[in-house]
């Protein structure tokens, strides 16, 4: 493992990161970045948490030239989450200096605003292939001094359908250009992605299948009707932190949450059937250790992003390989050993010998012991969060977030959780124990001088 420092970047840069905690580079940053800032442009195949974020990043702001307000580089990313979070990610890394300007422009929120920041002039945007076509096409995003392009998991991109939107994009962006393009897997559609508008690329690979080292699988044989006591069970007797219960149908979701909550577990759902309001809100929860276990459809969960998940479930085996591949990328991530565990039906063993054949592996489904004792102990989560109604649009701060809480007879810093801010919300993690305390400070305290209302979200 390299040290970022062997890289040609300028001092502030290096040293911004070192304040992030990134000492080292990661297996795709130290054969990505290279050829990055020599200009090439990049095939990359890289697994999801391997670190492709920084990979461009570093690139892209390299290049930047922070004193021309044009847009100069374009991040396309699969979801609104994902966009989301690749958006604060730049923004951290961009820190080394002052007024690099980055705009995530996504469906789901009005157009009118994003046109106008846009008009606003930023340096990099990141957003969805629907949204960025739409704004090309309307001549409010202008792609005249773009340098490069980065097509963040372009699998994902293709399975969701966005080949049209991510053809019209390229015809507005000028040839003389970068292009990088990270995916998880190489499907043939995507060796075609490459070839039409890749130039010449530089071709990484790094550990294109997880290693099962470090995602300890097992697959469970159960019936139907039995699979929630085996849940019960398995969490149980491994307690997990965090645990990402994954089922192939909302209503199947829904059902599983429920009957996970009438044993007494705390647990959210996330399915498409939420609102985007809904869903941001349960992925602010369970990433800030307010609730340990999540249940969740493969497109809802695709916008989470949490390192570390302790383990996931597929309480419905899925129908495809790649899916389940997907899915263990969750846990076992930064080095750290996960654990995916699998319910088979009597009906679905083909399916798990496809997974043994795509993944080299030869697993075998074992009986679990439905007579275990069942005991949900220590499974409540650490953390509640309280929310007020203000945001980033009324200038509030997580720093101002933290005073509220701590001032005078307040509670301490150290039962303060992490703080999300969108635009007219903050969500802040806070110890259960403290719970009402800081409902109080928050209900009754000002904030940059202003009363806002408190909310309990559990
Ligand atoms: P990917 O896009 O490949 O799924 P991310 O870019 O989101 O992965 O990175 C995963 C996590 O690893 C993030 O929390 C990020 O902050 C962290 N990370 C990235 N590079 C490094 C590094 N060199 N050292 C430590 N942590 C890193
Ligand atoms: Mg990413």
């Amino acid at each position: 493992m390299k040290p970022f420092s062997i890289l040609p970047l300028n001092k502030d840069m290096l040293d911004n990161l070192k304040s992030l905690n990134y000492e080292t580079m990661t297996d795709i940053q130290e054969n990505s970045i290279p050829p990055i800032l020599k200009g090439f442009d990049l095939f990359a195949q890289a697994k999801t948490g391997s670190g492709k974020t920084a990979a461009f990043g570093i690139g892209l702001l390299h290049t930047l030239d922070v004193k021309k307000y044009r847009i100069q580089a374009l991040v396309l990313c699969p979801t609104r989450e994902l966009a989301e979070q690749v958006t604060a990610e730049l923004r951290r890394i961009a820190r080394f200096q002052h007024n690099i300007k980055i705009l995530k422009i996504t469906g789901g929120m009005p157009l009118n605003r994003q046109e106008h920041s846009l008009k606003h002039k930023a340096h990099i945007v990141v957003g969805t292939p629907g949204r960025i076509a739409k704004v090309l096409s309307r001549g409010t995003l202008v792609l005249s001094d773009l340098k490069s392009i980065v097509l963040d998991e372009a699998d994902r991109m293709l399975d969701m359908g966005f080949i049209d939107q991510i053809n019209e994009i390229f015809e507005y962006a000028p040839l003389k250009r970068q292009t990088l393009c990270f995916s998880a897997t190489f499907s043939n559609d995507i060796k075609k992605l490459g070839r039409s508008f890749l130039n010449h690329p530089v071709e990484v690979t790094v550990e294109s299948q997880h290693s099962s080292e470090i995602i300890i699988q097992h697959f469970y044989a159960v019936n139907a009707q039995m699979k929630i006591k085996a849940l019960l069970i398995l969490l149980s007797e491994h307690k997990p932190e965090s645990a990402l219960i994954f089922c192939n149908t909302k209503d199947a979701c829904r059902r599983v949450s429920s009957d996970l909550k009438k044993s007494e577990l705390h647990c959210l759902e996330l399915h498409g059937d939420l609102e985007q309001k809904e869903r941001a809100e349960v992925l602010v929860r369970f990433s800030n250790g307010s609730s340990k276990i999540l249940v969740a459809t493969d497109v809802a969960a695709r916008g989470l992003d949490i390192e570390s998940l302790e383990m996931i479930v597929n309480y419905d085996l899925p129908f495809e390989t790649e899916t389940y591949i997907h899915r263990i990328g969750r846990t076992g991530r930064a080095g750290k050993e996960g654990l995916a565990l699998s319910f088979v039906k009597p009906n679905e063993e083909f399916r798990l010998n496809e997974i043994n054949e795509f993944t080299n592996n030869s697993f075998h489904s074992k009986d679990i012991n439905l007579a275990a004792k069942i005991e949900i102990t220590n499974m409540e989560p650490s953390f509640i969060t309280l929310s007020i109604n203000g945001g980033r649009k009324n200038k509030i701060s997580p720093g101002d977030v933290l005073g509220a809480l701590t001032v005078k007879g307040g509670i301490s810093g150290k039962d303060v959780g992490r703080i999300d801010r969108q635009d007219n919300l903050t969500f802040v993690a806070v110890k259960r124990d403290v719970s009402e305390r800081a409902f109080s400070l928050l209900e009754n305290g000002k904030i940059k001088g202003r009363k806002f209302k408190a909310m309990i979200n559990d």
